[in-house]
């Protein structure tokens, strides 16, 4: 399975907020083996939503976006949302029932607005916070509020799934360059992807579908190269 992640909200363009939310659910997502291969940030305007998730649909399994859900001016994203599928947002009756019976407001007390759904999506309700979520056609509209977001996904975890990969790290005390000659040989002989991430020293990550297969790559590559001195 393959998703795109679009993180929504000015405050994360201008670096006032540092978008953890595309981390930890690229992290949820990758640990399930779903292979997530884009992450946008865009704006709080209804066309930047629209354009970016029209565009992740015709490509992707599944779409995720985060931020903007509510009532208030800067909210735009069920619009965006809705208008990506080509339906109406409005009022969803699920929605305002879950309202009434499980957050701690009466519906009639909650900004207009609030309970707007793009029409026949999928209510995912808001367990940590009131505006709800939703899904329709594999987009599934998430809160920005890190944590109304992860326990909405957490639900909706399941329906996330591809082919586990497995993961060794070896970590080389070499300049990243020097390590080049290896790290072909690596992939010459087994059937995985590396990646190289240089930081104090050079950590080699090696995953693939076959856990034996990583662990003889990784094997062979700390036979190869100078070891950290721990
Ligand atoms: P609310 O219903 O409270 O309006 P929301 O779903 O509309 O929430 P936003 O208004 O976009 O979410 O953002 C709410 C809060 O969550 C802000 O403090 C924002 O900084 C934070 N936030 C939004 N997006 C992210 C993100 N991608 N990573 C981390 N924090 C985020
Ligand atoms: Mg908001």
């Amino acid at each position: 399975m393959r998703v795109a992640l679009v993180t929504v909200g000015d405050e994360i363009l201008s670096g006032d907020t540092v978008n953890t939310n595309a981390a930890w659910l690229g992290e949820r997502l990758s640990e399930r083996g779903v292979s997530v291969e884009r992450v946008v940030v865009v704006p709080d305007r209804v066309a930047d939503v629209a354009r970016e998730v029209n565009e992740a649909l015709a490509e992707y399994d599944a779409v995720l976006v985060t931020g903007g859900l509510g009532p208030t001016h800067d909210d735009l994203t069920m619009e965006g949302v809705a208008a990506a599928v080509g339906v109406p947002v409005e009022e969803h009756p699920e929605a305002v029932a879950w309202v009434e019976e499980y957050s701690d407001y009466e519906h009639a007390d909650l900004v207009p607005g609030t309970t707007h759904l793009p029409r026949g999506a999928r209510l995912l309700p808001n367990e940590a916070g009131v505006a709800p979520g939703a899904e329709i056609e594999g987009v599934y509209v998430l809160p920005g509020v890190p944590e109304e977001m992860k326990a909405m996904f957490d639900h909706v975890a399941d329906e996330f799934s591809g082919e586990p990969r497995h993961r060794r790290i070896v970590d080389a005390d070499e300049p990243e360059s020097a390590l080049l000659d290896r790290i072909d040989g690596l992939r010459e002989r087994f059937d995985v992807t590396v990646g190289s991430y240089p930081g104090d020293h050079v950590s080699v990550t090696i995953q693939g579908p076959d856990e034996d297969e990583v662990e003889d790559a990784a094997a062979w590559l700390r036979e190869r190269v100078d070891a950290v001195e721990q």
